[in-house]
C-alpha cells in the first residue's frame, strides 16, 4: 500500500547532495514533477562509485549482497589480500558492527525475503532507463545479447545455476541457457580453452557509466537545474518550513533536501535518525585495449572479475570487494590479483596496456537494501546505499523517491527501503 509522507504542500524546490548516478537520477525525476533542483557536489559529476564501475544493467543478477555463501568468502578472505573479497585485519569498531549486522542477514530465509524485494524493483529497472532515454539523456544503454558468465567447468557453474534458480523462485524474470566451452568461445573468441562451461544470459544491458552520468548531468542542466561543483556540504538542517544546506560556498535554502552521497552518507543523515550504516565496499577497475578482450559483457564468476566494453576501443575490467575506508588510495596488490585471476581465461588481453586504474566505494548496507525515502524530518530524504547495484537501480530509485516527494505518497516498492528501518 502506498503511504503518505512529506511536507503538507508539494515542494517547489530541492537541494540534492551528491552528483553520482543516484543523486542525478533523483534530480532528473524531481524535475519531471516540476521541482526546481540544485545539485551540490564536492568534486564533479561521477566523482565517486558511479565512474569506474562495470556498468551492468542486469536485472537477472541484481541480487542482495548478504547471502549464505558470503560468510564463507568473508572468513577465508580475512587471511588473503588476493581474495576477491577482502577485509583488512585492523581494529575498527564501526566495521565490526557492520559485519555483525551483515552476518545476521546471511541466512537462506533472509536471502529469500531480500531477493523478493529486489525482484519487485528489478522488474522496472530498465523501464526507468527507457524513460531517461525518451526525455533527453543522450548517452545510450546497450543490449548485451547475450551476456556471458564463464566458468572452468560445469561443476564450477553449478553454484551459479543454483543461484539463478533460487532467484527465479524468489520472483526474478530470468532467461538463460547453460552452454559448453566451445559454444561460449564461438560467441566470445577472447575466452581461452580453460573455459569449459558458461551461461548465456538474455535480456540484460550495459552502459559506459562515466559517459552516462555526464549525459544525465547535462540533461539536468538542460532542464534548468543547477549543478554546483567543487562545493562540499557539511550539514543539512530542517528549519521547520524549509531546509538549510550548509556548503563550502555558503548556505542554500529549499523546500526539501535529498542526501545521495553514496558511501559518504552516514554523517549527513545520522542527525535525522538514520541508523543503518553505509560501509564502503571498495571495488577496483582499469581498462585494456579492446583487441583480444571480450566484445560483450562477460563475467568470470568464480574469479569475480567483470569485463565490459566501454566503446572507444577500450574494455573495462573490474572486481574486488574490499571493506575499507572510502578515501584510501589504490592498493596495487588488488589490481595484480585481478590480472592474475583473469589472465588464464582471457589470454589475448594486453594486460600491460592497462590505463584508468581506479578504486571506488560501493555504498553497502548490512541488509543489502538501499535506503530510499524520508528520514526523521519530513523535509530531508535519503537515496543511497545501493551497494553493488546503484547503476542498475539508480534511475528507478530516483523515480520512486521523486514520486514520494512530489506527491506526498510513497510508492509501495519503497516500504522495505525505508531509511529508518
Ligand atoms: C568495481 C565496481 C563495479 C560495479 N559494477 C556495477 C555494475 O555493474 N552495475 C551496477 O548497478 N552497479 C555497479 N557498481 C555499484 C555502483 O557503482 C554504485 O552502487 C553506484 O555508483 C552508487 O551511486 P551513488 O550515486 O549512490 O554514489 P556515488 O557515485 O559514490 O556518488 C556520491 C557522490 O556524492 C559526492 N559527495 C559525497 N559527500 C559529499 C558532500 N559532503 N558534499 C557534496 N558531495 C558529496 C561524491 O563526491 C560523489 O560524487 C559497481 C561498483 C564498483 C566499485
Amino acid at each position: 500500500m502506498p503511504t503518505a509522507t512529506g511536507p503538507s504542500r508539494p515542494p517547489r524546490s530541492a537541494v540534492v547532495v551528491g552528483a553520482g548516478m543516484v543523486g542525478l537520477a533523483t534530480a532528473w525525476s524531481l524535475q519531471h514533477h516540476g521541482v526546481e533542483v540544485t545539485v551540490v557536489e564536492r568534486r564533479h559529476p561521477a566523482a565517486g562509485a558511479s565512474w569506474g564501475n562495470a556498468g551492468w544493467l542486469s536485472p537477472a543478477l541484481t541480487l542482495p549482497l548478504p547471502e549464505p555463501a558470503a560468510l564463507r568468502y568473508g572468513l577465508r578472505s580475512l587471511v588473503s589480500p588476493e581474495s576477491p573479497v577482502y577485509i583488512p585485519p585492523r581494529p575498527d569498531p564501526r566495521l565490526a558492527r557492520f559485519l555483525l549486522s551483515f552476518t545476521r542477514h546471511c541466512t537462506p530465509r533472509r536471502w529469500r525475503v531480500l531477493a523478493a524485494t529486489f525482484a519487485t524493483l528489478n522488474r522496472h529497472a530498465l523501464d526507468a532507463y527507457d524513460a531517461l532515454a525518451a526525455d533527453g539523456v543522450a548517452e545510450p544503454t546497450r543490449p548485451a545479447e547475450p551476456c556471458l558468465l564463464a566458468f572452468r567447468s560445469a561443476a564450477e557453474r553449478a553454484r551459479m545455476v543454483e543461484e539463478l534458480e533460487d532467484a527465479r523462485a524468489a520472483g526474478f524474470e530470468i532467461a538463460y541457457e547453460p552452454i559448453d566451452g566451445d559454444r561460449a568461445r564461438a560467441l566470445e573468441p577472447a575466452l581461452s580453452d580453460d573455459v569449459g562451461a558458461a551461461v548465456a544470459l538474455h535480456g540484460q544491458r550495459y552502459l559506459n557509466p562515466g559517459d552516462f552520468v555526464h549525459a544525465l548531468a547535462d540533461a539536468v542542466r538542460e532542464r534548468g537545474g543547477r549543478i554546483l561543483e567543487r562545493t562540499e556540504v557539511s550539514a543539512v538542517r530542517d528549519l521547520g518550513r524549509e531546509v538549510a544546506v550548509t556548503t563550502s560556498g555558503g548556505q542554500l535554502r529549499a523546500d526539501v533536501a535529498v542526501v545521495a552521497t553514496g558511501a559518504w552518507l552516514d554523517a549527513l543523515v545520522r542527525p535525522f535518525g538514520v541508523r543503518v550504516p553505509v560501509q564502503a565496499g571498495r571495488g577496483y577497475s582499469f581498462s585494456v585495449p579492446a583487441e583480444g578482450a571480450p566484445t560483450r559483457p562477460t563475467y568470470l564468476a568464480a574469479q569475480k572479475v567483470v569485463c565490459t566494453p566501454l566503446g572507444k576501443g577500450r574494455v573495462r575490467v573490474a572486481g574486488m570487494m574490499e571493506l575499507a575506508p572510502a578515501e584510501r588510495p589504490v592498493d596495487p596488490r588488488r589490481i595484480q590479483a585481478i590480472v592474475a585471476a583473469a589472465r588464464p581465461l582471457l589470454p589475448g588481453i594486453d594486460w600491460d596496456a592497462r590505463t584508468d586504474t581506479w578504486v571506488g566505494p560501493r555504498p553497502c548496507t548490512p541488509d543489502g537494501l538501499p535506503l530510499v525515502g524520508p528520514t526523521g524530518s519530513p523535509r530531508v530524504y535519503v537515496n543511497g546505499g545501493h551497494g553493488m547495484w546503484g547503476v542498475a537501480l539508480g534511475p528507478l530509485s530516483g523515480r520512486l523517491l521523486a514520486e514520494a516527494i512530489a506527491t506526498g505518497t510513497a510508492p509501495a516498492e519503497l516500504a522495505p527501503l525505508h531509511p529508518l528501518r
